[in-house]
């Protein structure tokens, strides 16, 4: 167990393209100063997101400039990770606090362990604990996204989500068909249903029906695939037969809907191409596709890429989202900054930030101490890197 004395928290201004949430809002600095931390922040940290410097500074924060912030920071928090340059200047002793994503990078985590730096990442936490669930930012942030996926897809289609009736006649409701039920897509489905839309929803765990159906989906049931709940609350990978036989009966749906928002994902993989190139020719002109696990190595839907927005030759408009999140800074930092607050201060006592591996939350998020990578999950993934 280690303890530091004389807590400062410093905010950092993110650098990652695109990025423009802050990890603390002026919000939430009276309740870390009541728990006897100081709270610094880099000169605009939050400007991107709409928090001027003065706001911060009225809760009684102390802005900086980088250099500053750096060396008097015990904990930096941030969003994303740091750049080179942030990097350089950690120095041995302090704690970083962000969602570094170890499991995607552990070279990063041994980057950190060798520089002597604390890194508690906020995307390892047991999301099944519901004494935790004020800190699982991945939820928070999956919920931002969900949402905006929505607004995305009927800012570019270019019919009404509702049924509309009016003198010039009746508009039938949007379509929407929602794939993956997890946070993300039972806020999508919330989303659509409060914009009119006639939702559908489908997912391969099986409890994931009655939730998409309270928040207002019919619930799709394929015969191709039995249930694949896996562990911890996440799917299971599908066969491969289980793959063909999923993708074949999804683009009939398909074909029949204006709207689709794709949200599943696998832990630690790419995430299960649901959508091939051949349901996306079945559908209709006008159509909108928005594939929130869109990734370098692979979407939901066949062709998407991050932060790409094609039309198909017939039609289609396939969103390959692109960290959403960002795009909503205001709401997405708030709800960030809230979580980062719920684990500060549960690993804070009497004003100092307490290390304990032994307790549940500490060891799903801490991934380096006392100079060595210290999550069982990065760690494993280094050993068998290694030659
Ligand atoms: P996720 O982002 O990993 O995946 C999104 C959804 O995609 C999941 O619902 C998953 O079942 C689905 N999916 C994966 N492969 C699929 C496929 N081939 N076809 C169709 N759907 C597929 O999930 P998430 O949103 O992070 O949530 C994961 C789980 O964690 C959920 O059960 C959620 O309720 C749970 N959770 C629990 C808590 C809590 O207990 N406090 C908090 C957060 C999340």
């Amino acid at each position: 167990m280690t303890v530091q004395e004389g807590l400062s928290v410093g905010v950092v201004r993110e650098t990652g393209p695109g990025e423009r949430r802050v990890a603390l809002v002026p919000a939430v600095v009276g309740r870390l100063r009541a728990a006897g931390l100081r709270v610094l922040v880099e000169a605009d940290a939050g400007a991107a997101a709409w928090f001027p410097d003065e706001a911060y500074a009225e809760q009684g924060a102390v802005v900086l400039p980088t250099a500053a912030l750096y060396a008097e920071a015990d904990v930096l928090v941030c969003v994303g990770r740091l750049d080179e340059a942030g990097i350089g200047r950690l120095r041995p002793g302090q704690t970083l606090v962000g969602m570094l994503a170890p499991l995607a990078d552990p070279g990063h985590a041994r980057l950190l362990a060798e520089r002597g730096v604390t890194a508690v990442s906020l995307d390892g936490l047991p999301r099944t604990l519901s004494r935790a669930q004020t800190m699982d930012a991945l939820s928070s942030q999956a919920s931002v996204a969900g949402y905006k996926a929505v607004v995305l897809a009927a800012s570019l289609y270019g019919r009404y989500f509702p049924m509309m009736v009016t003198a010039a006649g009746t508009e039938r409701p949007a379509e929407v068909l929602v794939l993956g039920a997890g946070v993300a897509g039972l806020q999508a489905i919330g989303t659509a249903r409060r914009l009119g839309a006639v939702v559908t929803a489908y997912d391969v765990r099986p409890e994931a029906r009655a939730e998409a159906e309270s928040v207002g989906a019919t619930f799709l049931a394929l015969d191709a695939v039995g249930g694949a709940a896996g562990a911890g609350g996440y799917a299971r990978a599908l066969t491969a037969e289980e793959t063909e036989a999923q993708q074949r009966e999804l683009a009939e749906h398909v074909a029949r809907k204006d709207i689709v928002v794709s949200t599943a994902q696998l832990p630690g993989r790419r995430p299960p191409l649901l959508v091939t190139e051949e349901a996306v020719k079945g559908m209709r002109a006008g159509s909108v596709v928005v594939d929130l696990a869109a990734s370098a190595l692979g979407g939901n839907v066949a062709g998407s890429l991050p932060g790409r927005t094609v039309v198909t030759d017939g039609g289609v408009t396939v969103v390959g989202a692109d960290n959403l999140p960002a795009t909503m800074p205001g709401a997405a930092s708030t709800a960030y900054a809230r979580n980062v607050t719920a684990l500060l201060l549960h690993m804070v006592a009497d004003g100092a930030l307490v290390v304990d591996l032994s307790e549940e939350i500490q060891a799903g998020v801490v991934v380096t101490h006392g100079g060595a990578v210290v999550h069982p999950g990065t760690a494993a993934l280094l050993k068998e890197a290694l030659p």
